[in-house]
């Protein structure tokens, strides 16, 4: 058997990290069983679908690396294929159109309501005769087209996550709604199972691989498999991804999309590899960082858990962190250049790439996520500094301002300090001033850096030199201090 699986995202939304993982798996699939891997646009909710999203959908993809063999197939220009597989099945009487109101819907509802029972339609107009069907369209109502389910049909799967699984017929809610009503056509849009089933039969798919939100529906469309007389595909229902307090998670958890860890700084290798142990076990469990290619040899559904998988963020910043860590320099520093340019710090890309690419060396070791550069080199960019309480009193300190302007005047004098020139000059001042190095450092600190923690030193100093940033810093400290 050929294996053809596919991701089929909504664009009611951008590209959501449970539609990212369940494509993972899809695409780890795909490529262990060297298989097709097809994206389908399901965009058949006019109101809520957009185009900006089906964009935010396929950029995500690609920059996770899930690169697809088909497709995109859109179902909005598919609306015929729907429309042929609805009319057969009312020509085989295995749907029938439907008048309920919305009103009557909604009576009937309460009712069950009041009686405890579980809300469903109760498949009232499955037998109308030709003279009531005739007496409603009379009236003008507009018919839904239902789909008969039969209460007393049970469904079976293996399903190739959960094992063998088991639905009620009469669990599913009744006959169920297949296409809308129309004011012109005998029937409207088609709606979400039916158009699934049409297309996983057209499309040849041979596993439907979704995440377990989706179990009902595989009910129903198995029912809806038979009826079209096509084979049915395999199944696999991948767990849930649960926030901290093993809850879905949900847009409430803030941070959701694709692109929401992006913005944040997670290389896409690593966000794939995250996602991959999302519900995964690897055959060697302690093996954590592999790329999507190495896993797509080891990868078998029979390893996806059936439990929920809870979201761990320490774990992917550790991941992200390694992946940042082996990067190159003169790459990761073009990952830097846009968050550095985005806070507003200045950077000329013509003539300050070399000072870029060292300053990245020096923060490199302290990045967890490409954002944290931010931070991390915020005290090397701009003129002058806001000095905090601690190097305000550590410049405050006597010899201080002596030892400073020793260093600032011989730094005024020279070209560029190599790190042999500093370290020469520290030793030089401490001998003139006869002070300890300790002093000379902490005061080095406070005068370039306006705070006592960050960056190693030596190295700043050398950055702020070759942008003549340590001479005017220093001038500053000297006149806080005086
Ligand atoms: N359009 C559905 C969703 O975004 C896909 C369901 C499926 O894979 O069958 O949830």
């Amino acid at each position: 058997m050929t294996v053809r699986v596919r991701i089929a995202p909504s664009p009611t939304g951008n590209l959501h990290i449970g539609t990212a993982r369940t494509a993972v798996f899809n695409w780890l699939f795909a490529r262990h069983h060297g298989g097709k891997f097809i994206l389908r646009i399901e965009d058949t909710d006019n109101e809520r679908s957009r185009p900006e999203y089906t964009e935010n959908i396929l950029q995500g993809l690609q920059w996770l690396g899930l690169n697809w063999d088909e497709g995109p197939i859109f179902q909005t220009q598919r609306l015929e294929l729907y429309r042929q597989a609805i009319q057969t099945l009312l020509d085989k009487g295995l749907a029938y159109p439907c008048y309920a109101s919305e009103a009557e819907l909604e009576e009937m509802r309460s009712a069950q309501k009041a009686k405890k029972q579980a809300p469903r339609y109760d498949n009232r107009h499955r037998n109308l005769t030709a003279e009531e069907k005739a007496a409603f369209e009379a009236e003008g109502r507009k018919p839904v087209i239902r789909f008969k389910i039969d209460d007393n049909r049970e469904i079976v799967w293996n399903d190739l996550v959960r094992g063998q699984v088991t639905w009620k017929g009469r669990d599913l809610g009744g006959d169920m709604v297949i296409a809308r009503a129309s004011q012109t056509e005998a029937f409207g849009q088609p709606l979400y199972n039916l158009a699934v089933v049409v297309d996983d039969i057209d499309m040849q798919i041979s596993h439907v691989i979704r995440g377990e939100d989706h179990i009902a529906n595989t009910a129903k469309q198995i029912l809806l498999y038979e009826a079209l007389a096509a084979n049915i595909p395999e199944f696999a229902h991948t767990p849930l991804i649960l926030n901290q307090e093993g809850r879905k998670l949900s847009k409430r958890d803030g941070v959701t999309s694709i692109g929401d860890f992006q913005n944040l700084g997670f290389v896409a290798p690593a966000m794939a590899n995250y996602m991959t142990l999302l519900g995964w076990t690897p055959p060697d469990s302690t093996k954590e960082i592999f790329s999507l290619s190495e896993a797509a040899k080891e990868f078998s559904l029979e390893r996806v858990n059936k439990a929920g998988a809870k979201f761990d963020w320490a774990k992917l910043d550790w991941i992200n962190s390694q992946y940042i860590h082996q990067l190159p320099i003169e790459v990761l520093v073009e990952m830097l250049i846009p968050y550095w340019e985005q806070t507003g710090y200045k950077v000329d890309l013509a003539s300050d790439r070399p000072w870029l690419e060292e300053l990245t060396r020096l923060i490199a070791p302290s990045l967890t996520r490409l954002a944290d550069a931010i931070t991390e080199s915020r005290l090397l960019f701009g003129e002058t500094v806001e000095y905090s309480e601690d190097a305000r009193s550590q410049l405050k300190n006597e010899q201080v301002a002596e030892v400073l302007e020793t260093v600032v005047e011989a730094v005024e004098k020279a070209e560029e300090l190599t790190q042999a020139d500093a370290q020469q000059l520290i030793k030089d001042v401490t001998k003139t001033h006869k002070v300890k190095k300790g002093l000379v450092m902490r005061s080095l600190r406070a005068g370039l850096m306006g705070e006592m923690q960050g960056p190693d030193l030596m190295q700043s100093w050398l950055l702020l030199n070759k942008k003549g940033l340590d001479r005017i810093r220093l001038r500053q400290a000297l006149t806080l201090i005086s």
